[in-house]
């Protein structure tokens, strides 16, 4: 997959207020091509981020409607809101292939 066109915002002072009214654990979220978070981004998390660009490329904007509606989905059928959500779960498989060395950013980090 080539890396989607995005921008990264580090925004450290954001850290508190989105650990408290989203996820206590957050680290990072994506709205269309843009990647906010509170600390710099490694590759395996940035392939996380970059796999939700994707989903929000695909979907558009009925991507937020679609993905509350899996987090629900997970919830009916027994599983964590966030870690079972679809999105999610392509999210983390998109970084586990970075994370075990066979992603793009394995043998090259000369992008576009
Ligand atoms: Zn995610």
């Amino acid at each position: 997959m080539a890396t989607p066109r995005h921008c990264l915002h580090v925004w450290p002072w954001i850290k508190r207020p989105a650990q408290r009214f989203l996820l206590p654990h957050w680290e990072a979220i994506t709205i269309g091509s843009h990647i906010i978070s509170w600390r710099p981004l490694g590759d395996v998390d940035l392939a996380h981020e970059l796999e939700h660009i994707e989903q929000w490329r695909r979907h558009g904007p009925r991507f937020v409607l679609l993905y509350l509606r899996a987090g629900h989905a997970a919830a009916r059928a027994g599983r964590d809101r966030y870690r079972g959500n679809r999105f999610e779960i392509e999210a983390r498989a998109a970084a586990e292939h970075i994370r075990s060395g066979s992603g793009p950013g394995a043998h090259s980090r000369e992008g576009p």
